[in-house]
């Protein structure tokens, strides 16, 4: 298993609780992925799964605290005797003519090669995926442009009670003596007191008082597998940050003595590549709420959410609503690769799909999907695309 994000995290965990021998890698300190190391939450979406349920309980809700998560997850992984090696940097698969038997990785003591029966990778750039050669694609159709990418950050001495603290729909809907808090963002914008594509500023609570995360700033035309352009972005939407609290300091009212409190490790990544499996999640099918045979997350859901690649604000105006949908299994094996899955928001499905299966709810049951799978594959010692859809849905309730 590679990746200690949320699909990582409950890939181990259901392999694990299946009594399958697993090894969780992750190539930086902490588990939690974007959660612990690029401040996002709330975990948003939803999935009809008790396991998900009962792992979204043991944290105590939506809105995790990023500083003890990784501890959270790690307790849950060694009560089912998963192993844990941080600091450890997957680089490429190692292979069998068409099939993975495992990966190779990077420590500060060298190269460490892992074997496995089943490898899940979670890493959210498919770095395992990518080096077997499984085909991808990557950002919007017409030109490749991927979401932008993010920092998002927190800032303490808000309120006593801030009156903006929401996402867009929140913010649309507060009207301050110098008009909406909308109108005000656009004006900040057109006047260079905001980034030019910092189009929205979301505030959300967290479990500290006078506390919120920010989620405003954007970087647009980033690739987000190449290390120069990430660099740049780092770069640059941290200089944003710093923008965007003085702009709240200036003109939202309860933040005026604000500052930042907390800056993440990495910048926010939303997508890059989308790996082409035996089956593809379509626009339609979550517009439709298409059901599925071969589900193995079931009524996942939440809205289309195309951070827009080429200016500010959302590509389509706003989120697009869907119905609660399947994803299959087939969603989760790459097209004629064997002995490996993908877990997270590197699964197959277009660019629209993308933007609503990636949020982290979502991604733990994709997660736990891929590592139920893996276990029984490895259990009965067959291919892990011969393991039925059904037998996944019974590991997980
Ligand atoms: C700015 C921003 C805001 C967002 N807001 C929300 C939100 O409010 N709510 C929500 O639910 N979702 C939100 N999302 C989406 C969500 O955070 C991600 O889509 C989700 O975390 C993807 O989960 P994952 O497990 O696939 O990948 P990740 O969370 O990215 O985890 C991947 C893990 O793999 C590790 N890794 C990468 N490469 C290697 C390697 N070579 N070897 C070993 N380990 C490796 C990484 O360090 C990381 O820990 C947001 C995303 C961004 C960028």
């Amino acid at each position: 298993m590679a990746g200690g994000g949320p699909a990582g995290f409950a890939a181990a965990l259901a392999a694990g609780r299946a009594g399958a021998n697993t090894l969780l890698i992750e190539r930086s300190g902490r588990l939690g992925g974007m959660a612990t190391n690029a401040l996002v939450s709330p975990f948003l979406g939803m999935v009809n799964s008790q396991f998900v349920n009962d792992i979204l309980q043991y944290l105590g809700g939506r809105e995790v605290d990023p500083a003890r998560l990784d501890i959270d997850y790690a307790d849950l992984l060694v009560q089912e005797n998963v192993q844990i090696l941080l600091h450890t940097y997957a680089v490429r698969a190692i292979m069998d003519g068409d099939t993975v038997t495992g990966c190779t990785c990077y420590t500060n003591q060298g190269q460490l090669d892992l074997y496995a029966a089943v490898t899940i990778d979670a890493t959210g750039d498919g770095i395992i995926a990518h080096s077997a050669g499984v085909p991808f694609e990557q950002g919007r159709p017409e030109d490749g442009l991927t979401q932008p990418v993010s920092i998002m950050f927190r800032i303490g001495g808000v309120g006593p009670s801030p009156l903006l603290c929401g996402s867009e729909g929140a913010a649309a809907a507060l009207m301050l003596a110098k008009g909406s808090w909308e109108q005000i963002v656009e004006q900040g914008m057109r006047d260079g007191e905001l980034p030019k594509n910092v189009g929205v500023i979301r505030t959300y609570a967290t479990r500290r008082p006078s506390e919120v995360t920010v989620n405003a700033t954007q970087v647009n035309y980033i690739d987000p597998t190449s290390a120069a352009d990430l660099t740049k972005a780092e770069i640059e939407g941290r200089k944003q940050a710093y923008q965007v609290t003085e702009f709240l300091r200036k003109h939202a009212p309860g933040y005026k003595d604000c500052f930042i409190s907390e800056m993440p490790a990495v910048i926010g990544v939303r997508e890059t590549r989308r790996f082409l499996g035996c089956e593809y999640l379509t626009r339609s099918d979550l517009l439709e709420g298409r059901k599925r045979p071969d589900a193995v997350v079931q009524d996942a859901l939440f809205v289309i959410d195309i951070h827009n690649p080429d200016g500010p604000g959302q590509s389509e105006g706003s989120a697009v609503e869907c119905r609660p949908y399947d994803i299959p299994y087939g969603c989760l094996v790459p097209r004629e690769i064997d002995g490996l899955l993908l877990a997270g928001r590197c699964i197959s499905g277009s660019h629209d799909a993308h933007a609503s299966y990636r949020v982290m709810t979502i991604c733990l049951g994709i997660g736990a999907a891929a590592g139920a799978a893996g276990a029984i594959a490895s259990a009965q010692g067959i291919a892990a695309r011969l393991v039925s859809p059904e037998q996944i849905r019974k590991a997980i309730p």
